[in-house]
C-alpha cells in the first residue's frame, strides 16, 4: 500500500471514529445502543473495512464495547470506572489548568469568550444534546488552550467517558456543569492564579461526581424489596 493511500485510509478511519464519539458523547447514541456496521456503512457513506477499524479503535479508547458474536455497542461503565475516571479527570485537568498562562488566555480570548456565550444560551434552553455539548466543550477547550497534545488528547477521551458515565448515572435531569464555576475558572486563569484555578476545577469535578448515582448496589433482595414497597 503506498503512502498516500495508507493516510487517505487513516484519515478516513479518524472521520468516523470522530463522528461516533462525537454521537456518544451528545447522547445522540446511548450506552448499551448497538452499533451496526452495515448501517454506519450507510449513514457514514463509508467503506466497510474502515469502519471495523474504527470500531476497534474505539473499543481501545473504551469508548465501544464489542463481544464476539453480538458486534459492537456503545460502552457502559460501570460505578468503578466511572469513579476511576473521575480520580482520572481531577489528574488531568489539574495539570492542564496549572500550564495555562495569562498570555495562553489573551491568545485565544474569542474562542474563550465565544465559548462561554454558547454555553450560557444553550443552559438558558432546554435542548439537553446542546447543553451537554456546551458544558463539556468548556473541559476540551481549556485542554486545547494548554497547547499539551498528550494532556487534550488523554483529556477527550475522559469526556467522551464521562458523557457515558452522565447517561447512565446523572441522578436527575439537571445540567452537569455550572457555567459559573466555568467562568470562576476562566476569571483566575486570566489573572495569573493558577492555584485558585486547580482549586476551583477540583471542586467543580468533585460537584460533578456528587451527581452522580455511583453507590454500590447492597444486594438484589434489597434492592427487590425497596422497589415494590409503596405499589
Ligand atoms: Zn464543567
Amino acid at each position: 500500500m503506498s503512502n498516500n493511500t495508507t493516510t487517505a485510509k487513516q484519515q478516513e478511519v479518524k472521520r468516523i471514529v470522530d463522528v461516533l464519539s462525537k454521537a456518544i458523547a451528545q447522547h445522540r447514541l446511548r450506552p448499551g445502543a448497538r452499533l451496526i456496521e452495515a448501517q454506519i456503512v450507510e449513514a457514514l457513506n463509508a467503506n466497510r473495512n474502515h469502519v471495523q477499524v474504527a470500531l476497534q479503535r474505539l473499543a481501545m479508547q473504551r469508548i465501544v464495547t464489542i463481544e464476539p458474536n453480538r458486534g459492537a455497542m456503545v460502552a457502559q461503565p460501570t460505578a468503578k470506572e466511572a469513579r476511576e475516571i473521575f480520580i482520572a479527570r481531577r489528574a488531568i485537568e489539574r495539570a492542564i489548568v496549572e500550564v495555562i498562562t495569562p498570555e495562553m488566555m489573551r491568545r485565544h480570548r474569542h474562542r474563550v469568550t465565544t465559548h462561554l456565550c454558547k454555553e450560557r444560551e444553550a443552559t438558558n434552553s432546554t435542548d439537553r444534546r446542546a447543553i451537554v455539548r456546551e458544558l463539556s466543550e468548556f473541559h476540551l477547550v481549556l485542554g486545547e488552550i494548554c497547547g499539551n497534545e498528550v494532556l487534550s488528547e488523554v483529556l477527550a477521551n475522559l469526556m467522551v467517558r464521562s458523557s457515558l458515565i452522565v447517561a447512565l448515572y446523572q441522578r436527575n435531569d439537571v445540567p452537569s456543569c455550572q457555567s459559573d464555576e466555568h467562568q470562576a475558572i476562566v476569571d483566575a486563569l486570566e489573572a495569573g492564579e493558577n492555584a485558585r484555578a486547580v482549586t476551583v476545577m477540583i471542586e467543580h469535578l468533585h460537584d460533578l461526581e456528587a451527581q452522580l448515582e455511583l453507590e454500590e448496589q447492597s444486594g438484589n433482595e434489597v434492592n427487590l424489596r425497596q422497589a415494590l414497597a409503596d405499589l
